[in-house]
């Protein structure tokens, strides 16, 4: 978990110095339309502020799909990115979703003593 964490931490603080060192301005919050020239941002430390751009570019990421029937608590129900927070490896897990992710949570979890993957069709 300190060597995951201290990765996390090495990479996001390299890409603020890149920022810094290359005069990217860098807010950090939640951001939503406001109109399609204007991003408004609930700031991380408290109040808001208003980007406006000719272009926009949406870099927003994934999310894990639901799944019917599991409610994710991110506890004993997770998602990856709460498998890579558990404080210890389990002793069975069961991982749904046969794609690269799901394949490398099973290989990664090899301390486990079962671990079936699943391919699973919504
Ligand atoms: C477990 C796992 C292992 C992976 N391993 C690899 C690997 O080994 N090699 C590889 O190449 N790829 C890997 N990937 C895939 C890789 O992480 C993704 O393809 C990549 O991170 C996608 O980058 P992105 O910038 O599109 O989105 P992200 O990295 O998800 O960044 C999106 C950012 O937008 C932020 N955001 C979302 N909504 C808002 C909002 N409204 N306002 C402000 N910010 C918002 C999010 O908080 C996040 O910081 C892995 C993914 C997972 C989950």
């Amino acid at each position: 978990m300190n060597a995951k964490d201290t990765s996390v931490s090495g990479l996001t603080k390299g890409i603020e110095f890149l920022f810094k060192k290359n005069n990217v301005e860098y807010i950090k919050g939640t951001g939503a339309f406001a109109d399609e020239h204007t991003v408004k941002v609930n700031l991380v430390e408290g109040g808001e502020t208003s980007v406006r751009g000719k272009n926009i570019i949406i870099a927003t990421g994934s999310e894990a799909t639901p799944f019917p029937g599991l409610t994710v608590d991110e506890k004993k129900v997770v998602t990856s990115t709460g498998a890579l927070g558990l404080k210890e490896v389990p002793k069975k897990m069961i991982v749904i979703g046969g794609g690269i992710i799901g394949l490398e949570m099973v290989s990664n979890k090899n301390g486990a003593r079962s671990a079936r993957n699943h391919k699973t069709d919504l």
